[in-house]
């Protein structure tokens, strides 16, 4: 099964005003990819509408969000349903500091319909730390339905590594995401807690030209994972 399960949309500042959900699913379905979700940061407001577009367009879409735990630390929560995403969106919404955004700085924030057409702007800047830690995460997936996983562990900003220094010893996850896929072996011989432990590699992608190639399979143990949770 091929996959890019970690996309920014236009909702999110950084992501490409050209990230419209059609766009999206458009450019998934040309390369030829299995399944895609959408995860903008701290945000599942645009999912209804992916949803339906995926639907339109014939591809494997999941509902899911970006969040930016209160220490800073990126991860990907994925859900079954469009109501448990949204249900999540409302609590880390709630959750987040009164600050505005700057789209001359951070860049705009769209929300879109099916077609494309811009609905609305999201006035709270998306990009702010939630009020939600890391170690928070494994209840609230249980209690809303959804997997979580580390984003871009290894990368310098915003990943577990980077912000604890290490693997937590209390809070487990199931698997984990690699951003330089050619550094594995480094990273596991510096943090042999990671060893064996499945991992996938998304696009991360903020325009359209960076969503994955279809040229990776998901771990066969992940897929399970999503299909036990009723992701996939
Ligand atoms: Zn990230
Ligand atoms: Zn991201």
């Amino acid at each position: 099964m091929t996959y890019d399960l970690h996309i920014h949309s236009c909702l999110s500042p950084c992501g490409d005003n050209d990230m419209t959900v059609n766009n999206i699913v458009n450019m998934a379905v040309l390369k030829g990819l299995d399944v895609v979700a959408l995860t903008d940061h701290n945000s599942s407001k645009n999912c209804p509408a992916f949803l339906e577009a995926a639907k339109n367009a014939g591809i494997r879409a999941i509902p899911g969000m970006e969040i930016n735990t209160s220490e800073e630390i990126h991860a990907v929560c994925l859900f079954p349903t469009l109501e448990q995403a949204m249900a999540f969106d409302e609590y880390v919404f709630s959750t987040m500091p009164p600050v505005k955004n700057r789209p001359e700085i951070y860049g705009d924030q769209i929300l879109v319909d099916a077609e494309d057409q811009p609905v609305g702007t999201l006035d709270t800047l998306l990009i702010t730390a939630s009020g939600v830690s890391f170690d928070e995460l494994p209840d609230l997936m249980e209690q809303y339905g959804g997997i979580f996983f580390p984003a871009h562990i290894d990368r310098s900003a915003n990943s577990l590594l980077a912000i604890l220094g290490a693997v937590p010893e209390d809070t487990d996850f199931p698997f984990f995401e690699v951003y330089h896929v050619g550094l594995y072996d480094d990273l596991v011989e510096k943090h042999p807690k990671l060893a064996g432990r499945p991992w996938l590699h998304n696009s991360d992608a903020h325009y359209l030209w960076d969503i994955a190639e279809p040229e990776r399979q998901l771990d066969p143990r992940i897929e399970q994972m999503l299909r036990d949770a009723g992701i996939l």
